[in-house]
């Protein structure tokens, strides 16, 4: 199947309330966007799969939640002041402005004039905190998550128990100030970042290192995203960040192209140590075997809640011709699925019927968000639910009434199976795991 293109999926994802523009009755506002009813689902399921696979199953990572705001100096100290920056060329004719890597042979892509030389552009967002508005009270909107971490490490340390190597995973938003945007929620100046600072011992970074790039790719392919969408690619040495002495990006085949999803970077001892050097505070973690201080080495997996749902998406996207019948299904894995079952009564001016039908929904909605739908064509329902990406749909019928038995339609098979009511649940928790 070809990748959808992407005015098709923007169109679906507002059509169905997945994404909006935000501000839309304004006209919407530069590249920024809105989750609707189906997409806050989609994005809490990301973020879910994420928390689960990344903290939960695992002993070694712990959680932290950190405020946007922090205090100024750690900007200057992490290098973000003055390293933070992407190359801006402006179009002398139309004005336009552009990230140079954005274009190919300094050319303006609008009106092929030359562009200026590239200026160096900081794509942190600046604020005040308090009323009055000068350079003491200048703050920044923090441009990635994992500068808390780090000044949060020796909290980390003196209040739980956790050993080298471990990690401290932390979802949140950040915001960059990006010279385009575009491709949708691909590229925003305010989005969502899920990442873990894995901290171990220096020496054992490299190998670390190839273990998380290892299994941040199986969460990619366990939630059903096509591998040969998939890629990895490392960063050649003119690319990498200031802080990085490796990076392997895994990217996705966009409708577009080529695009990073998630990077994976070693960023050393880079920040703890200049952390430790600014604010005087001992962040050197005592190793009880070798009884001796170290800084850790640290390997951050970090991904985009937004570019995962764009992937999930545009992956899921699928348009069928089946047995002369057109029809689009989004054939989400169940766990991002934002509702899991449908439930109909076949028709709804059957009180017996909708009765049935809302009592089934009514009890397995206590394990699973569930979607009642009692209005229109029962084919025109299971269309809705198809686009919606819901991977059954449960219909109460009239043999439901005489025998307490209903159908169950596999969302991408189309199949349906008649099962007992009083089977049901136990039916979805073989094929509704997390
Ligand atoms: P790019 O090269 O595309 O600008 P990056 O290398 O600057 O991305 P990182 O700093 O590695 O991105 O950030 C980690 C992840 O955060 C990215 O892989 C991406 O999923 C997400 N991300 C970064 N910038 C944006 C953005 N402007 N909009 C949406 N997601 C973003």
């Amino acid at each position: 199947m070809p990748a959808p293109d992407m005015e098709t999926l923007t169109s679906l994802a507002k059509r169905k309330g997945f994404v909006y523009p935000s501000s839309d009755i304004y006209g919407g506002f530069g590249s920024t966007w809105d989750y609707g009813p189906l997409g806050t689902e989609l994005i809490r399921n990301v973020k879910d799969a994420w928390w689960r696979k990344t903290v939960l199953v695992r002993n070694d990572v712990v959680g932290l939640n950190a405020s946007i705001l922090m205090h100024p100096r750690v900007w200057e100290v992490s290098g973000h002041i003055e390293n933070f920056k992407d190359p801006l060329v402006e179009c002398p004719t139309c004005r336009r402005r552009y990230r140079q890597d954005d274009v190919s042979n300094m050319h303006c892509p609008h009106d092929e004039d030359l562009l200026t030389d590239p200026r160096m552009f900081n794509t942190m967002f600046k604020t005040y905190v308090g009323p009055v508005e000068d350079d003491a009270s200048v703050a920044y909107l923090r441009p990635e998550t994992a500068q808390s971490t780090y000044v949060n490490f020796k909290n980390v340390l003196d209040s739980s128990r956790v050993r080298i190597p471990f990690g401290v995973a932390q979802i949140g938003k950040s915001f960059r100030n990006e010279i385009t945007t575009g491709n949708f929620i691909f590229r925003s100046r305010e989005f969502e970042q899920m990442e873990l600072q894995y901290f171990v011992a220096p020496g054992e970074d490299d190998e670390a290192h190839e273990r998380w790039i290892e299994t941040r790719f199986t969460w990619w392919t366990d939630l059903g995203v096509d591998t040969q969408r998939l890629r990895l690619r490392s960063h050649d040495a003119d690319e990498l960040a200031h802080y990085a002495k490796a990076t392997t990006d895994i990217e996705y085949e966009f409708p577009f192209g080529w695009g990073e999803l998630e990077g994976i970077a070693n960023r050393t001892d880079f920040d703890l140590r200049r952390h430790a050097e600014a604010s005087g505070t001992d962040l050197a973690y005592f190793d009880e075997s070798t009884k001796s201080h170290i800084v850790p080495f640290v390997i951050e997996p970090a991904a985009g809640v937004d570019r995962a749902a764009l992937a999930f998406l545009a992956d899921a996207y699928t348009e069928e011709s089946i047995e002369g019948r057109d029809r689009v299904v989004l054939k989400l894995h169940p766990s991002l699925a934002p509702f899991k079952i449908s439930v109909f009564p076949l028709a709804r001016n059957k009180a017996p019927l909708v009765k049935l039908a809302t009592q089934v929904a009514e009890d397995l909605r206590s394990r699973w968000p569930v979607f009642y739908d009692e209005t229109g064509s029962i084919g025109r329902r299971y269309a809705r639910q198809d686009e919606a990406g819901t991977p059954f749909a449960v219909t109460v019928d009239y043999e439901s009434l005489d025998n307490f038995s209903v159908t169950v339609r596999d969302r991408d098979t189309m199949e349906q199976q008649r099962i007992a009511i009083a089977d049901l649940e136990q039916h979805f928790a073989t094929l509704l795991t997390t």
